[in-house]
C-alpha cells in the first residue's frame, strides 16, 4: 500500500485473539481457498488456555447462584434464567473490559467467590497450533499479552504488555512480529498516539484499529481501519460491505 502498487479491491483477512475456532474452523477454509490471513494473538490466552472474558462466561454458565451482587459492578445482575444470564454477562463484560488489568483480575476473583470457582476450559489455540499456522505460511501479529485496553493502563504497563506479547510470539515462531491489532481497537478511545509511539519504539511497523472502513495510502500506519463481518443480520452485513466498497470506488 505504501508503494502504491496494490491491485484495486485488495483485501487482508485478519483474526484477533487466537481462539481455537480459528484453527479448527477458519484454517481449513483458508487453506481450501488458498487465502492468506494474519492472526493477532493475545499470548496470555495461549499460555493459560483462556482469556478473562472466557472465565466470566464459564463462571456464569456453571453457576447456580441467582444473582451477582453489586460489589462487582455497582448494580445487582440477575441470573435466574438463560436470558438473564446472557444480559448479565453482556453487562459484566462491558463493565470489566474498561477496567485496568489489575482491578479486573481482582473483580474476577470476587466473582469466583460469589458464583463458585470452576476449572476453566481451554478456548484459545495451543502454542503448537499457533506455531503450525506460521509453519503453513500464515502471518502472526501482536494483540498484547493480557488483552487489556491500553488506554486504561499506565505507560509502563503498556510497554510491558506490548513487549511480553512480542517476545512470546517471536520466541515461539522465530519470526519477527511487526504488526499489532490494538485490543478493542477504537482509535482515540481504546488507544491513542501515545500507544502508537510505544509500539513504534518496540519496532512495530503498522497497527490495526477496529474503526470501520478501508485503508488508503494516506491512512495513518497505526490506525489502519478494518471491517468486522460479524453482523448477524444479513441485510446489515450486505450494507456494511457496500459501504466499504463505495469508499474504495
Ligand atoms: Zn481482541
Amino acid at each position: 500500500m505504501a508503494e502504491g502498487n496494490l491491485p484495486t479491491k485488495a483485501l487482508v483477512l485478519t483474526f484477533d485473539d487466537g481462539y481455537q475456532d480459528n484453527f479448527i474452523n477458519a484454517l481449513p477454509v483458508l487453506e481450501k481457498h488458498r487465502c492468506a490471513a494474519t492472526f493477532f494473538i493475545a499470548s496470555k490466552g495461549i499460555e493459560q488456555g483462556y482469556l478473562w472474558n472466557d472465565q466470566v462466561q464459564q463462571l456464569i454458565i456453571a453457576t447456580e447462584a441467582e444473582k451477582i451482587s453489586k460489589e462487582i459492578t455497582g448494580v445487582v445482575l440477575p441470573l435466574h434464567s438463560k436470558q438473564e444470564k446472557i444480559q448479565s454477562f453482556n453487562a459484566l463484560i462491558t463493565y470489566l473490559k474498561f477496567l485496568d488489568q489489575n482491578t479486573r483480575t481482582m473483580k474476577i476473583k470476587l466473582l469466583e467467590d460469589e458464583l463458585g470457582a470452576v476449572i476453566y476450559k481451554r478456548t484459545m489455540m495451543t502454542a503448537s497450533q499457533v506455531k503450525q499456522l506460521t509453519d503453513k505460511g500464515f502471518m502472526l501479529g501482536a494483540h498484547t499479552h493480557n488483552h487489556t485496553i491500553l488506554s486504561t493502563e499506565t505507560k509502563q504497563v503498556t510497554i510491558d504488555e506490548l513487549q511480553t506479547n512480542k517476545v512470546y510470539l517471536e520466541t515461539l515462531t522465530r519470526k519477527e512480529i511487526d504488526s499489532i491489532a490494538f485490543p478493542n481497537g477504537l482509535y482515540n478511545r481504546d488507544y491513542n498516539k501515545e500507544h502508537c509511539g510505544a509500539a513504534k519504539q518496540l519496532k512495530f511497523r503498522f497497527g490495526f484499529s477496529t474503526n470501520d472502513g478501508g485503508a488508503f495510502q494516506h491512512t495513518p500506519k497505526f490506525a489502519l481501519p478494518r471491517f468486522m463481518p460479524f453482523r448477524r443480520n444479513l441485510s446489515l452485513f450486505s450494507l456494511s460491505i457496500a459501504k466499504i466498497a463505495s469508499e474504495n470506488g
